[in-house]
């Protein structure tokens, strides 16, 4: 059921499995989960669980989207690459806690309810486009951080190459074995640190704009 106090119950699974970022659990808890949740499981939104929104695509767990973003060591200054906008539930959380985020979907439907989520919660500092994301927003770079939900065998060049000196990525990886690693990757005036952080399971990453039927 989607009542505060199963949002109050989420936030503080959150922490006892580690998230301690005070801003990064008010972000949270401010972006009512379940409005990105489609009806059929919308009594799930508070679980910390992967849910379906449509085309194939799911929202991510609470607990990974809460680690991601206190990965990003975020402040109010900063200008933010999303990759995979999905439901839009990660972005709004992003949207708290930093200056813009810049989200790119290639399947347009899905973009069109994250926007008209956006604009519902009155969050006007995320711009949107329908387009693939493994070529990043060209036009908008250098970002600060940049933020990648869908996973890639290699990481992708154009976003090594948008992303700010003293900028932070996270992205997930996956291997030979199919396994996947979500890695932190920073940029510093001599090049790249990677760093990996915890096992994760997404979505592929996938080239350019899908062909959706009602697209
Ligand atoms: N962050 C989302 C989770 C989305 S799942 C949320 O909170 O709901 C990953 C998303 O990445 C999917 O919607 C998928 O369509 C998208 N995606 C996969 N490859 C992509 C690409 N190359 N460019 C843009 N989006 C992509």
């Amino acid at each position: 059921m989607t009542t505060p106090a199963n949002r109050a119950r989420l936030i503080l699974s959150l922490r006892s499995a580690g998230i301690t970022d005070i801003s990064v659990l008010s972000a949270v808890e401010r972006v009512p989960r379940e409005l990105f949740v489609p009806e059929p499981f919308r009594d799930q939104s508070y679980e910390d669980t992967a849910l379906p929104i449509g085309y194939g695509q799911t929202l991510s767990q609470p607990y990974i989207v809460a680690f991601m973003v206190a990965s990003l060591e975020l402040n109010k200054t900063l200008k933010v690459l999303e990759i995979g906008t999905g439901s839009g539930y990660h972005c709004s959380v992003l949207s708290y806690l930093c200056r813009r985020v810049y989200t790119v979907e290639r399947h347009r439907p899905l973009l069109a309810n994250a926007e008209q989520k956006f604009s519902e919660l009155q969050l006007h500092n995320i711009s949107t486009r329908a387009g693939d994301g493994m070529k990043g927003w060209p036009e908008q770079a250098p970002f600060d951080r940049i933020s990648v939900s869908a996973a890639s065998s290699e990481i992708p060049q154009n976003l090594l190459e948008q992303l700010a000196i003293g900028g932070i990525m996270i992205l997930p990886v996956s291997g030979v074995d199919r396994k996947q690693v979500l890695k932190k990757i920073s940029r510093t005036d001599s090049g790249f640190e990677t760093q990996d952080l915890i096992e994760v399971r997404f979505v592929p990453l996938l080239p350019g704009l899908a062909r959706d039927k009602s697209a």
